[in-house]
């Protein structure tokens, strides 16, 4: 996570949020595609302020930059369930 200078600075929440989706991909999470099945998910790109963020338990599908665009081997991640694989074991 970078600042740049003139840019917006970003809220309390913002940084949370930003700080356990990298914590999240320090412990092998992938980023998972933005939709209304898990809305405020830690491991996607769609941060919306006011809106409470935590890992989800659903599975879903993963994306990767820079498209961002859903895997085309449609491979799905469910970063709760793969937290605790990688923090409990
Ligand atoms: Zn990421």
């Amino acid at each position: 996570m970078f600042l740049q200078a003139g840019a917006n600075i970003p809220t309390p929440a913002y940084t949370a949020d930003a700080i356990a989706h990298e914590v999240g991909h320090g412990l092998g999470l992938r980023h998972i595609y933005p939709g209304a099945q898990a809305p405020g998910e830690v491991m996607d790109y769609d941060f919306a302020e006011g809106m409470r963020e935590s890992f989800s338990d659903l599975v879903q599908q993963i994306v990767e930059p820079p498209t961002a665009t859903g895997d085309p081997q449609t491979n799905t991640h469910n970063p709760y369930y793969h937290l605790k694989r990688y923090v409990l074991g």
